[in-house]
């Protein structure tokens, strides 16, 4: 099987976020429609209880919308950073029929890290919170996929001290993952943000993952039109994992 496999993106934001300029769900299935994918999923932000009406608006624009493609409507629903449990900023998830977890901020004190300079707790409290939230999060089994994992760690304390920790912690919320059908996420966005050297720790993530039964699933994060359905990062991983082992949609069961 050629390497370039993947015909889905199941992480797109649109406009709507206030950070995807131009995205617009026309653009959106256009681009998707000259890619020839075959699935994507838009999953925009649900950062408090009432953006659920913006994904309803997104699912009133795509069932209007001409495109040969299937197009899935979820959302990325934050991590509810004022608690360390994981739980997300909403509970009314079933209405939503693709419901990615977004870990972005440091648990408790709700800052967003760019670096383990930039995080304001101290990393031995952070990886304790990190742990306590990671776990609740894969917990909650109405969510589908646990998106960019190891994104938060990276950006809040410095891998090449903490990853082995970080791997047990990830040990154990994959097998609760697997438990739960939380797939694990292949983030292309994350791929990019992150330093060079750290793609190996970001490879042994998904491998570990992989090895305890959890799905890997492919998601661009994109922003911007152009990056929807890039997949320099996925294929690195697919050839070292093989093509078979990456979930598709209706693997994921998202398409009926
Ligand atoms: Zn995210
Ligand atoms: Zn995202």
């Amino acid at each position: 099987m050629a390497v370039n496999s993947l015909n889905y993106d199941l992480h797109i934001h649109t406009e709507y976020c206030g950070h995807a300029g131009g995205m617009t769900v026309d653009v959106i299935c256009k681009r998707a429609d000259e890619l020839g994918l075959e699935t994507i999923a838009i999953t925009d932000h649900i950062s408090q209880p009432n953006d659920i009406e913006i994904i309803k608006r997104i699912g009133d624009e795509v069932s209007r919308i001409e495109t040969n493609c299937k197009v899935i409507v979820g959302a990325e629903v934050d991590v509810d950073a004022e608690y360390d449990d994981g739980r997300l900023v909403t509970g009314a998830l079933d209405d939503i029929d693709y419901v990615i977890a977004g870990f972005h901020y440091v648990p408790l004190i709700g800052t967003y890290p760019h670096g383990p300079d930039d995080c304001e707790m101290q990393a031995d409290e952070f990886m304790k919170v990190w742990q306590k939230s990671l776990l609740g999060i894969v917990s909650n089994p109405k969510i589908d996929t646990l998106a960019h994992p190891g994104r938060l760690l990276a950006f809040s304390v410095d891998l090449d001290v903490f990853f082995d920790d970080a791997l047990c912690v990830f040990d154990d919320a994959a097998k609760l993952s697997a438990k739960n059908n939380i797939a694990w996420e292949i983030n292309e966005l994350t791929y990019f943000r992150m330093d060079r050297r750290f793609d190996e720790h970001f490879y042994k993530i998904s491998k570990l993952a992989l090895d305890h039964g959890v799905k890997l699933v492919f998601g661009t994060d994109s922003h911007f039109p152009e990056s929807i359905g890039k997949s320099e990062y996925a294929n690195n991983i697919i050839e070292r994992l093989g093509a078979e082992n990456i979930s598709t949609p209706g693997g994921m069961g998202l398409i009926k």
